[in-house]
């Protein structure tokens, strides 16, 4: 039963990978037959709901199209708001089929009216009124019908008449208008050699994102995209990304892209350098309880940090990454040697045996003028080491200590626990819980870039561990 089922369903993937045109499932036009010339771009059209028929199952490819229909199709692809409503012509009322898209479509300047506040809704569009619609709807910009009319040749989106003009003055039928829009909005259906640059680079930010084959969630599934996965994009149908994914091309949502190039965004990164000092060392073994050394311990949790950072593109550097004795002064001076955009010090702490939980310093100092920054990464690791290992909470503080204080740069000083409280001990002593305490300041450092440096293209980041931004700090 489970074979059968596989092997069904991957004849299904197939049959998806392989058709250019989602298949039209029960959806036929009385006067589209099976060798009509522009079949495919109608049903294409139609599969998203942007071109219909009429009530009795026409779409009526010789008629002219009227500047309300132009207005509902561009519209309808680029998902504008087509509620129907009054707008700011005299001849449309809110009770007209297209008010809402020529109203939006007139807001973002796609289409405009006459002198005399009318609209004109039924007056037949000519074929360069088109091309400098559609030069506007998809952001071609061009200016006028001449340059809208040789951008749309040379796109391979239009083709000229017969007498070699474009014919800027004919009216333009449905089947027409159709097919430059179908090609407008998947350049797959372009004139051959006509390929669409794809020129932008963007990270998918989350996962399973569905790779359709058009611009709405009525086109079918061609793939599934992924938390870093990089495509290329070529251009934008509204909302939607028209990308390029392992050689295949189709469509999805913007809002699940990064805004900045990948390029731009892993250069930034790259520029980060992010020190973690792990503390104490050699002959200074730092606190102690229940034969554990806190200078393993934060060693141990800051290279599984410094793991989670090489994941990334982050620029990560170790002051120590051995059991080795470093000066106070050397950290610093490894730190500023080495650009260091933030420093983050790893502790263990140690009291009576019975204090316990997980504090997180800054300071200010003439050195280190980074107070708001410091106290905001303080407080970002704090949290998210709360939320970890769930020891009781001693707050973000304000201390004199020397890497705090003599570094110029954002700088915090993380005590994950006390290492001779018994409960603490048990978390401190687990490989399991040390991991944790490291995605958690891996976390608080992407939450600290995401906020306080306002990164917001960092979220796959988060993805790629099934995490989410924290709230932003007040
Ligand atoms: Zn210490």
């Amino acid at each position: 039963m489970r074979r059968i089922s596989q092997v069904f369903g991957l004849c299904i993937t197939l049959i998806l990978a392989f058709s250019l045109v989602p298949e039209v499932h029960g959806m036929t036009f009385n006067d589209i037959g099976e060798s009509h010339r522009a079949k495919e771009e109608i049903f294409y059209l139609a599969t998203g709901k942007i071109a219909n028929g009429d009530l009795a199952g026409n779409f009526k490819p010789n008629s002219t199209v009227t500047r309300a229909e132009a207005a509902a199709m561009i519209g309808r692809a680029l998902q504008l708001d087509g509620d129907q409503r009054a707008t700011e012509f005299n001849d449309v009322g809110s009770n007209h089929f297209a008010s809402g898209y020529i109203q939006e479509a007139a807001k973002l300047g796609i289409i405009t009216g006459y002198r005399d506040g009318s609209f004109q809704p039924d007056k037949p569009v000519v074929r360069g009124e088109m091309a400098l619609l559609i030069s506007r709807a998809f952001e071609y910009n061009s200016t006028t019908i001449t340059a809208a009319s040789h951008q749309l040749l040379s796109m391979g989106i239009a083709q000229g008449m017969a007498d070699g003009s474009f014919g800027a003055k004919e009216s333009i039928k449905r089947s027409d208008f159709a097919v430059f829009l179908a090609r407008s909005i998947n350049a797959e259906m372009r004139l051959l050699g006509q390929e669409a640059s794809f020129n932008k680079s963007r990270y998918v930010t989350t996962n399973n994102l569905n790779f359709r084959s058009g611009p709405s969630t009525l086109y079918s599934i061609k793939g599934k995209l992924n938390s870093s996965d990089k495509v290329k994009v070529a251009y934008y149908i509204g909302e939607w990304a028209y990308i390029e994914s392992n050689s295949k091309q189709g469509f999805v949502h913007s809002a699940y892209l990064s805004k900045t190039d990948v390029t731009d965004i892993e250069g930034i990164l790259k520029n980060k350098t992010l020190i973690i000092d792990p503390g104490h060392g050699d002959q200074d073994p730092g606190a102690s309880g229940y034969g554990l050394l806190e200078k393993n311990v934060v060693l141990d949790t800051s290279i599984r940090l410094k793991n989670y950072l090489e994941d990334s593109p982050f620029n990560v550097k170790l002051t120590r990454e051995k059991d080795v004795f470093l000066e106070l002064w050397e950290r610093v001076a490894f730190a500023e040697e080495n650009n260091g955009d933030i420093f983050i010090s790893v502790h263990a702490n140690a009291f009576n045996g019975s204090a316990t939980g997980t504090e997180s310093y800054y300071y200010r100092s003439a050195n280190n003028s980074y107070v708001k920054e410091s106290k905001a990464l303080a407080t970002y690791l704090q949290n998210r080491l709360i939320n970890a290992w769930n020891l009781s909470d001693r707050g973000v503080k304000e201390k004199n200590l020397h890497v705090l204080r003599e570094n110029s740069m954002p700088a915090s000083l993380v005590e994950l626990g006390f290492i001779d409280n018994k409960s603490d001990n048990a978390k401190l002593a687990s490989a399991e819980w040390r991991q944790k305490a490291a995605k958690a300041l891996y976390l608080g450092i992407l939450d600290y870039y995401y906020h306080y440096e306002g990164l917001k293209d960092i979220s796959y980041l988060y993805e790629n561990l099934g995490a989410s931004p924290s709230k932003k700090l007040h």
